[in-house]
């Protein structure tokens, strides 16, 4: 392939020439004067969607209002960005509810825990004891 740049007439850009080949309805390959980006918003101007409906709060939202997705078949989010915002600001409040219940939670297990795990050791050291002096007065 020639390394030929055409300025396209449409978006008048300058680009390879590989960008203005076409398939004619022979199937025939064509080089066009308008590059096939340019081409396909002619044939599928639904490409270019300006709006989209949020599914979470159900309004039609212009795409700037949408976040990026690589999830989607139309690149966006599901959720416009206010919905996303809703969302994590609750998530993160739950988030931290559920943090502090656990902190809390686990510091009082913690402490039981270890009341009990101390208690335990004084239990067996007094029955450490209690066997010395046993034996002791055993022997005695
Ligand atoms: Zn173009
Ligand atoms: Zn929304």
């Amino acid at each position: 392939m020639i390394n030929y740049k055409i300025i396209c007439d449409k978006c008048k850009k300058e680009k390879q020439i590989n960008n203005y080949i076409l398939m004619d309805s022979n199937n025939k390959p064509i080089i066009s004067t308008i590059c096939s980006n340019c081409h396909k918003k002619i044939i599928n101007p639904k490409i270019e969607i300006s709006e989209k409906i949020c599914i979470k709060c159900n309004k039609t939202k212009i795409i700037s209002e949408f976040n990026k997705s690589k999830e989607t078949k139309d690149c966006l989010n599901s959720w416009c960005k206010s919905c996303h915002k809703e969302y994590k600001k609750q998530y993160t409040q739950l988030n931290k509810e559920y943090l502090n219940e656990y902190k809390r939670k686990k510091g009082y297990t913690t402490y039981a825990y270890q009341k009990k795990y101390y208690d335990k050791k004084k239990k067996l050291k007094e029955q450490e004891k209690n066997k010395i002096i046993i034996n002791i007065s055993q022997v005695n």
